[in-house]
């Protein structure tokens, strides 16, 4: 590993320029940055909830909720969701926990799942796997999963909803193993007393948790009695035959997974398991005191000249996603930027390092809930959003002390997109508009553009098409085409998917792409990709077609 990118500020006071470093390691120990990755309906809304009433951010849970009712049409972006009943944008939640700063980032979920969702995870240090007692991993989990996967993110499991009876415990974690190959490791485990889910035992501090439910239906915190398994109070308030069987799955752990090995849980291979119930609030608080002490602080990240490490006085930032029009009086737009290093303070000057020029972070804004706050300073692991005019672009790198030739973060990948879509103007007379606006967007990482032949450009040739990973990414496509630009247009699909891009020999590549089943495209920069007409047809050509070269991604 190459030596750490050293860009130390030295202010003009030497008492402060000695206060700085110590500073920023206390800030950036203290972050705890992570995402829960889940399948709808796991439970993700109501356990962030409760995560917010832990960390007192909100004193009644249910608040999210009504709040977002609250905050409906305040622009042309609000309508679009209250249309559709969703939130189209991600948010960060930041809350205090024991002395930890928790930023919880949000990954939207449902229908509004996004490439925007992807890059979200690799603002975070961690995830927290969100798992339906009942059904256990889903096929969007499984897809979160492999993205943080990939990136070697440690992974939490909290499986949910354990109020009522799910799968055995031990089959279902043998079954997220079998399915993810990783390794689950409790570290809660639940206690049944009767049919009921009365407490956790937690491993590490080797308690009981028994927990009082209330009158108040999960919306306050819960009482809690805790103690060894022994303690006179657990037998008080749980059967001995519920302590029997708790021992007896303790012991059948021990064995089977024997200690928790905090390496293989850095390098994404362990998972350390909760079990609990967001409803019923049962197993949220063991969970928390545990996650911070768990879960990596914000880390070194890599760039073109080697890591940036988190303890670096000057601050860098990349940006990881850009989102719209949040304010229709001003068309703005808000860049969301992942702090990795340095102190970031309102009205500090930055070098945009992709343009080379000077940037002043005049209004920096945490962005809690989607309702913007404007901050005095944030530190490495936080998520700050900057009103942009259209200069910034996702994987920007923003540095405060800028060397020549700075180094620009390395590690923004673009995401493959699951549906392709034909874009026609609705109006002939405003194919220009049109392409102006795909190209912003394009820009933006709102939406991929292709074109079906190569060195093809926006504003001239057949109709571009456009890729992304899910539907409401078209329809959020067209209302900004239409109100942004009005350019209003029509999609047509392309019934293609599953891309792989392919290198080699030109000629070959265009065989290749000329069989039937598939189509041959070429993305923005030129890269040739193949659309199947479905995963076989593409899993087949990867066998047989071995004269090129097949990628995942763009190359
Ligand atoms: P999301 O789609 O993942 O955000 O899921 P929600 O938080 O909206 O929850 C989906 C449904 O599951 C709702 O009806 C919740 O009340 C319910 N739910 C969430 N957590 C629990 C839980 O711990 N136990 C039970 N029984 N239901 C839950």
């Amino acid at each position: 590993m190459s030596a750490p990118v050293d860009l130390s500020v030295h202010l003009s006071d030497p008492a402060a320029t000695d206060a700085l470093p110590a500073r920023v390691a206390l800030e950036a120990a203290r972050r705890r940055t992570f995402a829960i990755i889940s399948h709808p309906d796991a439970g993700k809304t109501t356990l962030t909830e409760k995560l917010l009433l832990y960390g007192g951010a909100i004193h009644l849970a249910g608040s999210v909720k009504a709040r977002r009712a609250a905050r409906h049409a305040t622009s042309d972006w609000m309508k679009l969701e209250q249309e559709r009943g969703i939130s189209v944008t991600s948010s960060v939640l930041q809350f205090d926990w024991q002395g930890y700063k928790v930023n919880l980032l949000d990954t939207p979920g449902h229908a509004d799942f996004s490439e925007d969702t992807y890059r979200t995870l690799i603002a975070a240090d961690s995830a927290v796997m969100l798992l339906d007692n009942r059904k256990g991993v889903e096929e969007r989990t499984r897809q979160l999963f492999e993205v943080c996967h990939k990136r070697r993110t440690p992974i939490f499991t909290f499986v949910n909803k354990c109020d009522r009876a799910g799968e055995d415990p031990l089959k279902l974690l043998d079954d997220v193993e079998k399915d993810l190959g990783i390794t689950c490791a409790p570290v809660t485990w639940p206690i049944v007393d009767g049919d009921k889910f009365v407490g956790v035992y937690d491993r590490l501090t080797q308690h009981v948790l028994l927990f009082e439910r209330g009158e108040h239906h999960g919306s306050q915190q819960l009482a809690t009695i805790e103690g060894g398994l022994d303690a006179p109070e657990i037998a008080e308030h749980c059967s001995p035959y519920a302590l029997d069987r708790l021992r007896e799955d303790l012991e059948l752990l021990d064995v089977g997974l024997g200690q928790f090995d905090p390496e293989a849980f850095r390098a994404g291979q362990l998972s350390p398991t909760f079990f609990g119930s967001a409803l019923t609030n049962f197993g949220v608080e063991p969970f928390l005191r545990e996650f911070v002490q768990l879960a990596p602080g914000p880390g070194p990240r890599d760039t073109t000249k080697g890591p940036i490490a988190p303890e670096t006085t000057g601050f860098a930032g990349f940006v990881f996603k850009i989102q719209a029009n949040m304010d229709p009086k001003h068309r703005d737009r808000m860049a969301f930027v992942r702090v990795v290093s340095g102190r970031y303070a309102a009205g500090m000057e930055t070098t945009l390092t992709r343009t080379g020029k000077t940037l002043r972070l005049s209004a920096p804004q945490s962005v809690m809930a989607r309702e913007r706050q404007a901050i005095d300073e944030a530190w490495p692991g936080d998520v700050v959003g900057i009103v942009d005019k259209g200069t910034l672009r996702i994987g920007d790198t923003l540095l405060e002390v800028a060397p020549k030739d700075p180094p620009q973060f390395s590690d923004i990948p673009r995401f493959p997109p699951e549906h392709f879509v034909r874009v026609l103007s609705a109006d002939p007379m405003r194919r220009k508009q049109l392409d102006t606006g795909l190209k912003q967007l394009s820009e933006e990482g709102a939406a991929q553009v292709f074109f079906a032949e190569a060195d093809a450009k926006l504003g001239s040739g057949p109709s571009p098409i456009v890729g992304a990973i899910g539907q409401l990414q078209f329809d959020v496509m067209m209302f900004r085409l239409e109100s942004e630009y009005g350019a209003p247009a029509k999609l047509e699909s392309l019934g293609y998917g599953n891309p792989r891009w392919v290198t080699g020999d030109r000629k070959e590549i265009e065989r290749v792409g000329s069989v039937h089943g598939r189509i041959l495209l070429y993305d923005i920069k030129g890269n040739p990709m193949i659309l199947f007409s479905d995963r076989w047809a593409m899993r087949s050509a990867l066998d047989k077609e071995t004269k090129v070269e097949w990628h995942e991604s763009a190359p």
